[in-house]
């Protein structure tokens, strides 16, 4: 079985993001980047089915400029066999990453998908679902737990209050949740050997696919700042201001 994961390049979970003076984004230069935290974890889930046998290749596929093979070399640290950078400057969207991953289906046809829940940069949580459309393929979103047999993936998903078990046939698209396992602390050995492992380079245009972004950002802010809070001596006092200052009793 084959199994193919989308990763992609985000800002560090650990720094704070800032916005651009001009509000246009996001401030970028000089930005520490990493792989997509739901990403190392889908890639961590792949590695592990293939450790038990259950897998026989993990291809892992990003979707950017040439630093975005940063991350496809993690991921092949990690464990991954080969990776393939689908290359461009342009600003991409959950739409034409969609499309980009269903054109690299077509030509790896592999048997399971697996991307994150979500990029933690756009926080879109699009493409998953848009990919799972596009190749008509079965879904499981949030994944929290996957078994794979008998030509079917069992998937427990997180839902509000609970979970979910799913089972899909194969082919199926399948993202990950924070729960689904813990990546393990990429090793400098692993670092080395993933620098011989093969990486592809392909394009938007070798894929045939038209990535023109269809959003247009009109103006990205901060949230507004909260104000200050106050210390009340007792209950009554709480109460006093709830009623007539918040004016929310
Ligand atoms: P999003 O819909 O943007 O929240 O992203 C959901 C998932 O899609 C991510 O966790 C990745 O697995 C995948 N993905 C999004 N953008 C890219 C990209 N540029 N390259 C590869 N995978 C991506």
């Amino acid at each position: 079985m084959k199994i193919l994961v989308a990763v992609k390049r985000v800002v560090d979970a650990n720094i704070k993001v800032r916005v651009k003076t001009d509000q246009t984004g996001i401030e970028l230069a000089n930005v520490k980047m990493a792989i997509n935290p739901f990403d190392e974890i889908a890639v961590e889930e792949a590695v592990r089915l293939k450790e038990a046998g259950t897998a026989t290749e993990v291809v892992v596929v990003s979707a950017g400029t040439a630093q975005s093979q940063e991350v496809l070399r993690t991921a092949l640290a990690i464990g991954a066999d080969r990776a393939i950078l689908v290359d461009t400057n342009e600003e991409l969207q959950p739409l034409a990453v969609a499309k980009l991953l269903k054109a690299v289906i077509d030509k790896e046809q592999p048997q399971l998908v697996l991307l994150g829940k979500q990029a933690i940069d756009d926080d879109s949580n699009q493409t998953g679902q848009m990919l799972a459309a596009l190749a008509g393929l079965p879904q499981a979103t949030y994944a929290a737990k996957i078994t794979v047999a008998e030509g079917r993936a069992v998937v427990a998903r997180e839902v509000d209050g609970g979970e979910e078990t799913l089972s899909l046939s194969l082919p199926a698209v399948v993202t990950t949740d924070l729960r689904l396992n813990e990546p393990r602390f990429v090793t400098l050995p692993n670092i080395m050997k993933a620098k011989k492992k093969p990486l592809d380079v392909t394009s938007p245009a070798d894929l045939g696919v038209d990535v023109a972004p269809r959003l247009k950002t009109l103006k990205v802010a901060e949230p507004a700042k909260r104000s200050a809070g106050q210390k009340v001596p007792d209950v009554a006092a709480l109460v006093e201001k709830l009623r007539n200052e918040a004016k929310v009793l």
